[in-house]
């Protein structure tokens, strides 16, 4: 299927679920897929660790597919790359610590020779056919997490990857309030926006909160404290380096 004079948005995984992050974006003839992810399989999948998305609608058309964005370095955004975009056969995108795991996968399947990834600095912009993109910072728990504005003949759209609006952000450089309110005064056709907490009603904490937190409980604990956390969650593995030296502990 071709994309017409029109602007496509399709999701071949990560809506209405948590992990393996697909998304396509449509537009005169062409394709462009944002993030390539998979999930960790739960007790309905006995025996399956990994669980990667269906790009069998994008395989059949893969003639007319220009590349494939990489917001940020989580699995659940990069982590089917190793088996599925050498079959694609197009280029990846990625800013320069997300392209650094992103490497580490290639060479681990040795694929390094086999899959071209482009390195874009923060913040920069690039151009795959009529969609013209640019990465904006967002906050995130991992270094370089990145929203994307989509430019295409028919509008603009601000895709997010994953973030939090955190007036204290523990890693990186993300973007003002005023920063993101100009995207939006410059005009902004849709909001594609993922929130794993999406439906509750209250505003999430921000990371320093939980820095004030551990410090508490763990400044209380006596001996030996265990800590578990996504190895991937960079700014709660800082934070927790943090919380040692508050503490006085050994990490
Ligand atoms: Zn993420």
């Amino acid at each position: 299927m071709k994309p017409g004079n029109e602007l496509l948005f399709l999701a071949l995984g990560g809506s209405g679920e948590i992990g393996m992050n697909v998304n396509l974006y449509g537009c005169q003839g062409k394709w462009i897929m944002v993030d390539l992810g998979m999930t960790f399989a739960d007790p309905a999948y006995p025996g399956i660790d990994l669980v990667l998305p269906d790009l069998a609608f994008i395989e059949q058309n893969r003639k007319d597919l220009l590349g494939i964005v990489l917001t940020h370095g989580h699995e659940d955004h990069i982590g089917a790359i190793p088996y599925l975009a050498a079959d694609l056969g197009v280029p990846l995108y990625a800013t320069p610590f997300t392209a650094g795991l992103i490497a580490g996968k290639l060479e681990e399947e040795g694929l390094l020779d086999k899959v071209k990834l482009k390195l874009i600095e923060l913040g920069g912009d690039f151009q795959l056919g009529p969609f013209g993109l640019r990465y904006v910072a967002l906050a995130h728990s991992i270094p370089e997490g990145n929203a994307l504005v989509i430019d295409t003949p028919y509008g603009r759209i601000f895709h997010t990857g994953d973030w939090k609006l955190d007036d204290s952000p523990q890693l990186g450089d993300p973007s003002t309030p005023e920063e993101l309110m100009h995207i939006g005064d410059e005009g902004v056709l849709a909001l594609v926006c993922d929130s794993t907490n999406v439906f509750q009603d209250h505003a999430s904490g921000s990371e320093a909160t939980v820095r004030e937190g551990l410090d508490r409980v763990i400044g209380e604990a006596e001996g030996r404290v265990l800590v578990t956390t996504f190895a991937s969650n960079a700014a709660r593995v800082k934070t927790l380096g943090h919380v040692a030296q508050d503490t006085g502990l050994q990490v």
